[in-house]
């Protein structure tokens, strides 16, 4: 099982990734925590993405890209995993379609949580205890980011007929149980 969560910052993706790597026995491939364990560990990517992480812009599709490349063909993602974070941008969208289409592979889900900005902006701000992009002007430029960049790529999937978009307001069971079922589990 292939499956991408997609969803503004704060919709919830990581948690739900987290909890479908249990239920699911398969791993979530989080690119801003690849991002954030390249930074603490101050490798070259880590150095190159740092200001962009802080500033809350995003990384380039070209090191995005490589960076997801180089993780999904490792033997612990052979069984499947959850992308969170990826794709961000259609052209993000259009690699990674590439890249499975030369292995033989394909998504098998693309799964958009819905929650309003009111709500993402509270999330964030009370997430942003030790995160440099979780104060209320890079939450700001993050969800302008989202809106400008990101969103296309819900329009993507949709005309592949591959998007499905759930309610992600409650709580993170009631929310899990929503995904499970729309991956008809
Ligand atoms: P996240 O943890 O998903 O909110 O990502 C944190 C930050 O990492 C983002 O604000 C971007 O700077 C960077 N990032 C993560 N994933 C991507 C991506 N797919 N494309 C570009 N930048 C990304």
């Amino acid at each position: 099982m292939k499956l991408i969560l997609f969803g503004p910052p704060g919709a919830g993706k990581g948690t739900q990734a987290k909890l479908l790597e249990a239920a699911l026995g398969i791993r979530q491939v989080s690119t801003g925590d690849l991002f954030r364990a390249a930074i603490s560990n101050q490798t070259p990517l880590g150095v190159k993405v740092k200001t962009i992480l802080d500033s809350g812009r995003l990384v380039d599709d070209q090191t995005v890209v490589d960076l997801v490349a180089e993780t999904l063909v490792k033997p612990e993602y052979a069984p499947g995993y959850i992308l969170d974070g990826f794709p961000r941008t259609t052209a993000q969208a259009e690699a990674l379609d590439a890249f499975l289409a030369a292995r033989g592979e394909r998504i098998d889900a693309f799964i958009a949580l819905d929650v309003p900005e009111d709500e993402l902006v509270d999330r964030l701000v009370n997430r942003g205890q030790g995160r440099a992009d979780d104060t209320p002007d890079k939450i700001r430029l993050r969800l302008q980011v989202y809106r400008q960049e990101t969103e296309p790529v819900f329009a993507w999937y949709r005309a592949k007929g591959q998007a499905q978009t759930l309610n992600g307001l409650g709580t993170v069971e009631e929310i899990q149980t929503r995904i499970l079922h729309a991956i008809g589990r």
